[in-house]
């Protein structure tokens, strides 16, 4: 069992995913992605090779797509299916076949699921950042989304956070996205902590992966959906499914 505890003591920092650790949207984010490729496997013009599987809402998102920046994601699953895309412009418009093209389709997809469902929180994380920061532990919020900002909003979870990174920002800055290490140590950076005083929440495999990589001085893995082998053996120290399980100390 790991003896360590979030405290004062021996952290300066607490750093927070967005998406399945602070708030449920990485199951708007798979139907998303799903309806995107699946519809294209539907008519791409298959030659030898490659495989025609429909796009699994957990196994494929969560090994090619989650964590990763937008445009990433598609590029790793078509690679996964032998497929091999022209990579296109970010102004593509969503109906051309170009990965930049998918992956402002998937945005288009996904902002319409979050207009229609809101954002459902972790209150376990919620109540947990609110007790931290009362000890004093600076906080922030990392996303390689560019719609981190807006759902903090809709949230009403903003000033829950000191520093923000997210894809915007890290496009911005010219970032690396998970897993290198890039947007962890950003935030650290902002924060003027040391990673070695931080600790990281992350629920993805590529997110673990970060920080493990950044040398962060804790990586806890969130597992809502049972991947807490794969987190385990990615980089996470830890791995609870709330948040309520990480033992705090003064
Ligand atoms: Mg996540």
């Amino acid at each position: 069992m790991d003896e360590r505890t979030v405290s004062r003591a021996a952290f300066d920092a607490v750093i927070f995913d967005l998406d399945g650790v602070v708030t449920r949207t990485a199951s708007l984010h798979a139907r998303a992605w799903k309806q995107v490729f699946d519809e294209f496997l539907a008519r791409w013009k298959w030659g030898n090779g490659g495989s025609r599987d429909p796009f699994d809402i957990e196994d494929d998102y969560n090994r090619h797509v989650d964590g990763k920046p937008r445009y990433d994601g598609v590029r790793d699953f078509l690679a996964s299916r032998g497929i091999e895309l022209p990579e296109g412009d970010p102004s593509d418009g969503p109906d051309v076949e170009s990965v930049c093209g998918l992956g402002n389709r998937k945005n288009v997809l996904y902002n319409e699921l979050l207009s229609q469902g809101g954002v459902e929180i972790f209150e376990d994380t919620v109540t947990q950042i609110e007790a931290w920061r009362a000890m004093g532990l600076k906080t922030a919020i990392v996303s390689s989304s560019k719609n981190c900002a807006t759902v903090l909003q809709v949230a009403g979870l903003t000033e829950l956070f000191d520093i923000r990174v997210d894809g915007v920002e890290s496009a911005r800055l010219g970032l690396e996205g998970k897993p290198a290490p890039d947007i962890f140590l950003k935030a650290a950076e902002l924060l003027g902590v040391e990673p070695a005083r931080a600790v990281v929440f992350e629920d993805a495999v590529s997110g673990v992966q970060a920080g493990r990589a950044g040398g962060f001085g804790w990586v806890i893995g969130v597992d809502r959906v049972g991947a807490r082998d794969a987190l385990l053996a990615n980089g996470a120290d830890t791995v609870v499914s709330d948040l309520r399980e990480v033992p705090t100390g003064s």
